[in-house]
């Protein structure tokens, strides 16, 4: 094997947004912003479509151009940044609804595509994108009057269940929405597993989809293969890599593995990370270098042809732990260059 290979699991993407539209009491959507997530927009979409998916969001309007080119007419697509100066005709022709976040976006909207299907985009607290309640007050009843199609809010802390935040943005988003005839949505992944009070008629999951935490129960989407290319000993006071950034103490085996930060690694895995060599986990020793990884192979009876980065033994959630930050970067940085595969289909 002469490559890194990806392999994006179709049917747990399908089994885990099924797991999460059960959850859900209304209706689930789908969202596939990103390039779903850095997992190819255009193999995982026509997935969720085909479990039930009948609602999409994207973060803006040229994601949603190239989701309507992969989904066809139907799916409802809507673009989380609303109608952005100069969003006007890809709105119009890929038939995508703006979530209007302003009373600025409202008129834009109104002048450039009249008649054309918006939602509304609140701001319940997170004071990120969406009307603040004051903006709301003003606008709301042109806004309803126009019926749109989807009143929605996000929660900033919904990955930790017990925060005040949650309890606070619920209030918030019922007392700007209760009385209102449009349906409506407050919660992404980390909001569907806090409970119906949180979901209203349609909930929006992301990442759950796509095996990553707060989605404890999902099951895993990616695998991340690297192949091993060169195996030498090194022995005490000999360096490994760039900087001399790691010292033999003892005989050493050191295997060297096709992938780096320029595959979506993050050098800082360097000084906390492991790859898995069948049952046995491996010290990522030295840098991380912008094709190529060095790892510690002493203890392998045999060194294998390639080792697991991301898979069964360690999920996008262990490798964002050791790097400090969260699943969706992992997912999202993952590079162009690895030999690419889905399952599943
Ligand atoms: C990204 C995003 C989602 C999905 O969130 P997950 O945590 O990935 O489930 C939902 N709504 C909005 C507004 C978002 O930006």
């Amino acid at each position: 094997m002469a490559q890194a290979q990806l392999s994006i699991d179709l049917a747990a993407i399908r089994a885990n947004w099924r797991a999460l539209a059960d959850l859900t009491t209304g209706e689930a959507g789908a969202v596939v912003k990103a390039d779903a997530y850095g997992l190819g927009v255009d193999k995982v979409a026509p997935v969720l479509a085909d479990a039930g998916a009948k609602r999409f969001f994207v973060a803006i309007a040229s994601e949603g151009v190239t989701l309507r080119r992969v989904l066809g007419e139907g799916p409802e697509i809507c673009v989380f940044s609303g109608h952005m100066k100069g969003d006007a005709e890809a709105l119009r022709a890929a038939n995508l609804v703006p979530m209007i976040n302003s009373i600025d976006q409202m008129l834009r909207h109104v002048e450039a595509l009249p008649g054309h299907p918006f939602g509304i985009q609140l701001d319940s607290g997170m004071n990120r994108l969406g009307m603040e309640p004051s903006e709301w007050a003003a606008l709301r009843e042109i806004a309803l009057a126009q019926k749109p199609r989807l009143v929605m809010s996000h929660l900033a802390c919904a990955d930790e269940p017990e925060h005040g935040m949650n309890a606070l943005q619920l209030r918030t988003f019922r007392e700007m929405t209760d009385d209102i005839d449009a349906p409506r949505s407050l919660s992404a992944t980390g909001g569907i597993l806090m409970g119906p009070d949180y979901h209203f008629e349609l909930t929006r999951p992301g990442i759950g989809i796509y095996g990553g935490l707060p989605f404890a129960d999902a099951t895993p989407v990616v695998e991340l293969m690297l192949p091993v290319i060169q195996t030498r000993e090194v022995t005490p006071g000999e360096s490994v890599g760039y900087g001399n950034a790691w010292v033999a103490r003892v005989p050493t085996k050191v295997a060297t593995i096709a992938a780096g930060y320029a595959d979506g690694i993050h050098r800082a895995l360097a000084k906390k990370g492991y790859v898995w060599a069948g049952n046995t986990r491996c010290k990522i020793l030295g840098r991380v270098s912008m094709d190529l990884i060095t790892i510690d192979v002493t203890t392998l009876k045999e060194v294998p042809e390639q080792v697991e980065l991301l898979g069964q033994k360690q999920s996008v959630d262990t490798v964002a732990d050791a790097i400090g930050t969260i699943g969706y970067e992992v997912l999202t940085s993952l590079g162009n260059r690895y030999a690419r595969t889905y399952t599943g289909a």
